[in-house]
C-alpha cells in the first residue's frame, strides 16, 4: 500500500503580480473547500510571498518559495535567504529548476547546497531534477539522473532524503505542451526510487515523495497521478487557473 500523501505544488514562475497572485489564491481556496488526501501548494514570487502566506493563513494550502541563497544572510546583493523565506511564511522552497540551471547557471553542487540551506531554515526542499532532449535522444536519461541524484544529495542523511520532494521535470516538457508518456513517467520515477534506495536505505526510498512535472494539465492529469510512483504534481502553467487547478488536485485524490 502506498503511504505518501499527495502532492500538488503550483509553480507560478515570474507571472504574477500582487494583486493577481491574491485573486488567484482566493479563488483556489474558495473553489476547493476540503482538498482531502492531498497536500497544495503554491509558489509566488518572493515579493508575494508574505502576503499570500497572509491571505493563506487559516487554509490548508501552504507556501513556496521559488528559489532560495545558499547562505543565510550577508554581502549577495540581489539574493533572498532561506532565513528570510521562512519568516515571510512559506514552509517550502523549489531548488535546481531547469530554468535555474539553464539560465542561471545552477550546479548540481550549488543546488546541493542549497537544499542544505533549506534544512537548516526548516524549509522542505521540492528539488527539480530531470534531462534534456538531447540527452533523451542520447539515451543518456540514466546516467543524468544518477549523476543528479548522486550529486545534489551528496551528504544528506536518511531522514532527510525522506523529508525532501523530488520533482521529475523532463526538460523537453516544460512548458511546451508536450507530456512524457505515463511509460516514461513511471521507469524514471521507479530508477529514482531505487537510486535512493540503494544509496540512503529502502525505508528512506519508500517515504519520499516523487512528483512528476511537464505540461500537467487537466486532461492528461488523471493518468499520470494514478502511477504507481507519482506523487504528485508540479504544475506550471495550468497552476495560473483557478478551475484547471483545481481538477488537477482533484484528480490526484
Ligand atoms: C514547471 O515550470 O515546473 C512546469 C512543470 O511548467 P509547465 O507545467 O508549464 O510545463
Amino acid at each position: 500500500m502506498r503511504n505518501r500523501t499527495s502532492i500538488i505544488a503550483g509553480n507560478w514562475k515570474m507571472n504574477l503580480a500582487l494583486g493577481e497572485a491574491i485573486e488567484l489564491v482566493k479563488g483556489i481556496h474558495f473553489g476547493l473547500s476540503f482538498p482531502g488526501e492531498v497536500e497544495v501548494i503554491v509558489a509566488p514570487t518572493f515579493l508575494c510571498l508574505q502576503q499570500v502566506a497572509e491571505q493563506l493563513k487559516d487554509s490548508y494550502i501552504v507556501v513556496a518559495a521559488q528559489n532560495l541563497h545558499f547562505e543565510d544572510q550577508g554581502v549577495f546583493t540581489g539574493e533572498c535567504s532561506g532565513k528570510f523565506i521562512k519568516e515571510a511564511g512559506a514552509d517550502y522552497v523549489i531548488i535546481g529548476h531547469s530554468e535555474r540551471r539553464q539560465y542561471f547557471f545552477e550546479t548540481d553542487e550549488i543546488i546541493n547546497k542549497k537544499i542544505k540551506a533549506a534544512f537548516r531554515n526548516r524549509l522542505f526542499p521540492i528539488v527539480c531534477i530531470g534531462e534534456t532532449l538531447d540527452e533523451r535522444e542520447a539515451g543518456k536519461v540514466e546516467v543524468v539522473i544518477e549523476r543528479q541524484v548522486k550529486e545534489s544529495f551528496s551528504g544528506l542523511s536518511s531522514p532527510e532524503i525522506s523529508a525532501l520532494i523530488i520533482a521529475y521535470e523532463p526538460v523537453w516538457a516544460i512548458g511546451t505542451g508536450k507530456t512524457a508518456s505515463p511509460q516514461q513517467v513511471e521507469e524514471v520515477h521507479q530508477l529514482i526510487r531505487s537510486l535512493l534506495s540503494s544509496k540512503f536505505g529502502e525505508q528512506a526510498a519508500t517515504y519520499t515523495r516523487i512528483l512528476y512535472g511537464g505540461s500537467v494539465k487537466p486532461e492528461n492529469s488523471r493518468e499520470l497521478l494514478s502511477l504507481p510512483n507519482v506523487d504528485g504534481a508540479l504544475v506550471g502553467g495550468a497552476s495560473l487557473n483557478v478551475s484547471d487547478f483545481i481538477e488537477i488536485i482533484k484528480n490526484a485524490k
